[in-house]
């Protein structure tokens, strides 16, 4: 996957060396242009000399002084001095040979000079003077003027030069921006509005389609969190659903149970003013009660036994509503888990198999009358489940192992406060019945859900059960299994160590 950080870092580096690289250029052709300044200068020397020398050629042409013929023999010979220094420059400048003719010019003018001061009046070789110092004079202002048009040209490339470097380089400053523009910017437009809509309560996920590493972790961090605050959300609801639930079943609980206890009492009391239907009740001593006795007697038992159902689920109310004290205390799970099927044992379906896999150490922090009641109802609808299939028999598992919770370790949904980096056990209830369609596995929790047949199933199971994993500050988990079947998972807090039951034997 591309990373944003390598291109950003690329285009830098690639910015920067071509930064590097025109400013070298330039450095270049700025020291190409300083050599041509000092050319210029050595040409200008050059006239100047020239110009000293005629000066006092002039001078001594008009008034004959001894001072100014030797002033003139100075320049003069600087003037040589210079030629021969410079004459690969002049050459380049004006063609080759321009040094050599300008020399020659020079002692035929030095040569003209000196004769001249033998005969000073001589026209014939003051005229030559002249003419040999005009052509030297104008020689050297031609190459002057030579130097300062080749200094100009170089000028001028150079601004042109830079003109282009500084349109290049802001043409590609202009691309790159555009171009991580479009990678940073409109992910982050994307992301932005996308957020806004979860600030107005959509908890809408983010697409995972950048092609940058670091906008998809951002997105797979997002989306974490969005999954966590859906949970947490759904979790809240819930408990603000339940709290106000348990508040108004507890109430109703109370306030049948009376009632209840009454019919009961008075089914009772009806029942034994019946002649029994062997003969022997109130109704007559040997005599067989007529079939209106019967039936009413039927009717009498049937209302003792719903009375007695719906005492139960009352009692099972007033359970959840936390009549009963929580006693947190360490359990040995696979002694909770023998003793529950002891228990079960008479309505375990025929043909089905429990295996067992608990290492006998296992110890949870938990109140050991209600685990069992959990361990209860999912141990029954399990076996329900299983029975549903008919005779074909069928199998539970029971195991467990310790962990760690994990940020993401799969736990199924509707997990409840395990917080991560606490030492837990895990139970696992999987049975080989047919499983839970998928639109009911959000809903098998909820109090009053039933799929079972009116009088089997009071839907309560599940709920409390959730409950009192809550209650532990576990979680309750379930899904269906791949190879068939219904896995419901336990998560409890693990007994700390000391507090093992075993350690307290050998600690007293
Ligand atoms: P009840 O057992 O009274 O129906 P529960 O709350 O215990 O109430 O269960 C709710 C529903 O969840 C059941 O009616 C059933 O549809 C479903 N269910 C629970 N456990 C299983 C299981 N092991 N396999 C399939 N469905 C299950």
């Amino acid at each position: 996957m591309r990373s944003l950080q390598a291109k950003i870092t690329f285009v830098y580096l690639a910015l920067a060396a071509l930064l590097v690289g025109l400013s070298v250029v330039a450095l270049f052709e700025l020291d190409r242009i300083a050599d041509k300044a000092r050319e210029g200068s050595k040409v200008a020397e050059l006239v100047d000399a020239a110009l000293e020398m005629r000066r006092f050629e002039k001078n001594h042409l008009l008034y004959g002084q001894a001072r100014d013929l030797e002033d003139h023999a100075g320049y003069a010979g600087r003037a040589r001095e210079l030629l021969d220094r410079d004459a690969a420059l002049l050459d380049a400048l004006a063609g080759s040979g321009t040094a050599m003719g300008l020399r020659d010019d020079l002692t035929r003018y030095i040569g003209a000079m000196a004769a001249h001061a033998d005969a000073p009046t001589d026209e014939a070789l003051s005229n030559q003077v002249r003419i040999l110092g005009n052509r030297i004079v104008t020689v050297g202002e031609h190459l002057a003027g030579l130097e300062r048009q080749s200094l100009n040209t170089a000028l001028a490339a150079h601004q042109r030069n830079l003109l282009v470097w500084l349109a290049v380089v802001a043409v590609l400053l202009a691309l790159t921006g555009a171009l991580l523009a479009r990678q940073v910017t409109r992910p982050l437009q994307a992301m932005e509005t996308r957020m806004e809509a979860v600030a107005s309560g959509q908890l809408t996920r983010l697409a995972l389609d950048s092609p940058e590493r670091e906008f998809v972790s951002l997105a797979e961090a997002f989306n974490h969190v969005l999954d966590e605050l859906e949970r947490r959300q759904h979790t809240l609801v819930r408990a603000e659903k339940l709290a106000s639930l348990g508040t108004l079943l507890s109430g109703v609980a109370h306030e049948l149970n009376n009632p209840l206890s009454n019919i009961s009492s008075s089914a009772q009391i009806l029942k034994e003013d019946l002649p029994s239907p062997a003969g022997g009740g109130a109704g007559g001593e040997g005599a067989t009660p007529d079939p209106a006795t019967l039936f009413h007697r039927q009717l009498i038992e049937d209302i003792d036994t719903e009375t007695l159902r719906a005492r139960r689920i009352v009692r099972a109310l007033l359970d959840y509503a936390g009549d009963r004290e929580f006693k947190p205390a360490p359990v040995r799970l696979a002694e909770l888990v023998d003793e529950t099927l002891r228990f079960l044992k008479s309505k375990r379906p025929q043909g089905v198999e429990v295996r067992l896999d608990i290492a006998p150490e296992l110890t949870v922090l938990g109140d050991r009358p209600r685990l069992q009641q959990v361990l209860l109802n999912l141990i029954i609808n399990a076996w329900d489940a299983i029975g549903d299939l008919g005779d074909i028999g069928g199998e539970l598992s029971i195991s467990a192992r310790a962990g760690i919770v994990g940020k993401s370790d799969g736990f199924p949904a509707l997990a409840g406060q395990c917080r991560p980096g606490s030492a837990v056990i895990d139970l696992s209830l999987a049975d080989s019945g047919p499983g839970i369609p998928p639109e009911r596995l959000p809903r098998v929790f909820d109090p009053f859900f039933t799929t079972k047949a009116v009088g089997h199933g009071s839907g309560l199971g599940l709920f409390i059960s959730h409950e009192i994993i809550e209650e532990h500050g576990g979680c309750i988990g379930v899904a269906n299994r791949p190879e068939g079947g219904a896995e419901f998972r336990i998560r409890l807090p693990a007994a700390p160590v000391e507090t093992t039951p075993e350690n307290k034997k050998d600690n007293p």
